[in-house]
């Protein structure tokens, strides 16, 4: 089929298939279907939109078609990205699964990991989360210490997670395991698969600022993990580790791709409306106006990566670049919307605010240049790996 006709399909299939409130911008958590064990549809059109995603193949419409994806070309998925935006449609599943599991699936997965989780996956079978941090390892995540012992048929895991998102949600755990004390800190780590089911497996929610406990601690007491859930080899699950964070930085810091977000100038006219067709608060007007053409020059930058790359695969250390700027840019935009929004921006309570959400989003984007790793620790990684200069140790 032509990239034309292609296209044309797409475009009538999700007009004729995408319920008008799928179209809305995502606001809050159960906007997103996050799928699972139990799924919970948060509206009869969102149970809609994804089950005729799932019969089209489209829930993740780049991945190989036998684990229940659909096929799509490079060329083809990037048409179906603008017509979804376009018409501003929700992704019909957002699950870690498919953000930052898979990928890693698709490249160190062994075939019947693959045939198993991918197509789970697809499915919206089971919700991901992710055992990376630890109180000891953050930024400095090869210090990991919870242990993965060898007892033959299977590994015994000891030890604790922290901010966790969603474990309290999700049914399986990735997870970086020691399974080495020995020697160089990156070469004793494996990259485990758990069962938030399996006994011994707990988690405490930690609350934030906003008011919100999206992650929790995670705590493993004697849990047994078959050693078919190990992925690669192990003690060199490092690899997988960083090439997993490439696409989560890659998702963090396209922030704005799922859905439509409603545009910053819109916000600003909404807020403090217009005067002689220029907005009236002429000390915000230019900031509202820069902060546009560097949205829009970013967008543009990160489209222009992603076609350098091949379908499926990892923008590498530009992932750093794009996670840096995409989530300070994120932090600006909501310091903007408060300013414009003057005393009302404040409100945490009560229908004119919705519950504070701009208060609430705007301490929400504080967190965006943590997760995922840290500022600074990108401009490191941009400084060794794309910039070459010499590191200080
Ligand atoms: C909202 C949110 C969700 C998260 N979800 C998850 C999750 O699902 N799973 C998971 O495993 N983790 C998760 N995290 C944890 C996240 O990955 C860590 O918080 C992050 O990597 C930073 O580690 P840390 O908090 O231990 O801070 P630290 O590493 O202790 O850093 C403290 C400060 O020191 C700076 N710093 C540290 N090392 C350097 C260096 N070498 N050079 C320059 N500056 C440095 C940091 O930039 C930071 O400002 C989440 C975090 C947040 C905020």
């Amino acid at each position: 089929m032509s990239l034309e006709l292609f296209r044309k399909e797409t475009r009538e299939w999700l007009d004729a298939n995408c319920p008008q409130s799928m179209r809305q911008p995502i606001k809050k958590f159960d906007d997103r279907f996050w799928g699972g064990r139990n799924p919970k549809f948060a509206s009869e059109d969102q149970k809609i939109w994804f089950e005729r995603c799932l019969a089209k193949n489209w829930t993740v419409p780049y991945w190989p078609k036998e684990y229940g994806g659909g096929g799509l070309s490079k060329e083809e998925y990037k048409i179906y990205k603008e017509e979804m935006k376009r018409l501003g449609c929700r992704l019909p599943l957002f699950n870690f699964g498919i953000s930052m599991l898979g990928p890693a699936l698709l490249k160190f997965g062994n075939e019947a990991q693959k045939s198993h989780f991918l197509t789970k996956a697809t499915r919206g079978e089971l919700w991901w989360c992710q055992g990376y941090s630890e109180p000891g390892a953050g930024s400095d995540l090869a210090n990991i210490q919870t242990k993965a012992e060898d007892m033959g048929d299977h590994y015994l895991v000891n030890g604790q997670k922290v901010w966790t998102s969603y474990a309290d949600h999700a049914d399986w755990i990735f997870c970086l395991v020691r399974t080495n004390a020995e020697g160089r800190k990156q070469s004793g780590i494996s990259f485990l698969l758990i069962d938030m089911n399996a006994e011994g497996v707990s988690t405490q929610p930690i609350r934030l600022i906003s008011g919100k406990s999206p992650f929790c601690e995670t705590f493993f007491d004697n849990v047994k993990v078959p050693k078919e859930n190990l992925v690669g080899v192990e003690n060199q699950g490092w690899t997988i580790a960083k090439y997993l964070l490439t696409h989560e930085r890659e998702m963090i810091g396209s922030l704005g791709e799922d859905g439509q977000k409603v545009p910053l100038h819109k916000s600003a006219i909404e807020y403090v409306g217009t005067e002689n067709g220029k907005l009236k608060d002429s000390i915000l007007r230019p900031e509202v106006a820069r902060w546009s053409m560097n949205d829009t020059i970013f967008k543009m930058t990160l489209s222009r990566s992603m076609d350098e790359i091949k379908s499926g695969q990892s923008l590498g250390a530009k992932s750093s670049f794009f996670k840096y700027y995409g989530t300070e840019l994120n932090k600006e935009k909501y310091e903007l919307l408060m300013s414009l929004k003057g005393m009302e921006g404040g409100e945490w309570e009560g229908e004119n605010s919705n519950d504070g959400e701009i208060a609430r989003m705007f301490l929400r984007t504080k967190a965006n240049s943590i997760e995922g790793g840290t500022s600074e620790v990108q401009l490191n990684i941009i400084a060794k790996h794309i910039l070459g200069l010499p590191s200080i140790r």
